[in-house]
């Protein structure tokens, strides 16, 4: 298949997950197709403004075809006009897939761990789903880190694909919960020796990690100099 042109497409619906993020549903134009995989992210910019270009993970999954879904948080230029103003019935301009974040489905066997926090999740969403869909043998654990209860994204769609899929784990930690807050889950930062507890087999792990820089790195410190796992087994999604 040759490769997907520009295009623009159109956002067929949005919806708020959290007050400051948003998911647009963007609808892929007639003739258009596209090979593509899973983690992998989409360059999107509006026809207005041509030079200022955003990169955003795919929270799809490669078996959604017809549409891509990006899941973005209300931060500077883009954040905001998208967060703020992106609508159902606008138009974006959207260059294809493109990265290296690929989940490691082949062989079989294999665990994967993957560190996210914040809006960082997104590209895990699509890991679980297509994990899920295809009913794959890999173990995949998602370590989640946000400050709140109330700072989690597709908090009851991963509680979902929990329940249909007994290799996945979705596990979330609060970072800033007041003492008074019945979250019956785990508090604070994610540690080398709560992540040691999750690791049964080091050699089959693959280790992931997305969102800002800080927290990247801290997950690649934690991997490769904690854990003493090679770079191979450490594959990271490193945002600015
Ligand atoms: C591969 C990849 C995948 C990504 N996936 C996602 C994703 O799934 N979801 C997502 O939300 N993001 C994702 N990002 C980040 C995204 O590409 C943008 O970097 C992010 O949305 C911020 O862009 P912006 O135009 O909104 O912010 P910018 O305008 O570029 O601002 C960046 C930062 O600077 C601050 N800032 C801007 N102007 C000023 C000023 N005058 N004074 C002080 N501070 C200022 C802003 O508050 C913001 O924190 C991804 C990045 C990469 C590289």
């Amino acid at each position: 298949m040759a490769k997907a042109p520009l295009a623009e497409m159109l956002i067929e619906s949005v919806k708020m997950e959290l007050p400051d993020t948003k998911t647009m549903h963007i609808k892929w134009p007639d003739g258009y197709d596209c090979e593509f995989k899973t983690g992998q992210f989409i360059t999107t910019f509006w026809a207005d403004t041509p030079t200022y270009k955003r990169a955003y993970s795919l929270s799809s999954c490669a078996l959604d075809r017809g549409f891509f879904e990006v899941t973005i948080k209300r931060e500077g230029k883009m954040g905001t006009r998208v967060v703020d103003w992106a609508k159902a019935g606008d138009k974006i301009m959207i260059l294809p897939p493109a990265g290296r974040f690929l989940p490691v489905y082949d062989p079989p066997g294999k665990h994967l761990i993957c560190i996210a926090g914040g809006s960082g999740i997104t590209p895990f969403r699509g890991f679980a789903r297509e994990a899920t869909r295809r009913q794959l043998d890999t173990r995949i654990t998602i370590l989640y880190s946000v400050r709140t209860t109330g700072d989690i994204i597709f908090n009851e769609e991963f509680r979902q694909l929990e329940a249909e899929n007994p290799k996945l784990q979705f596990l979330v930690s609060c970072t800033r919960l007041g003492a008074e807050d019945p979250w019956p889950g785990r508090r604070g930062r994610i540690t080398p020796e709560y992540v040691k507890t999750l690791v049964t087999d080091a050699a089959n792990t693959v280790f992931y990690a997305c969102g800002p820089a800080a927290l990247v790195d801290a997950a690649e410190h934690l991997v490769m100099g904690d854990l003493g796992l090679p770079k191979q087994q450490c594959i990271l999604e490193k945002w600015g």
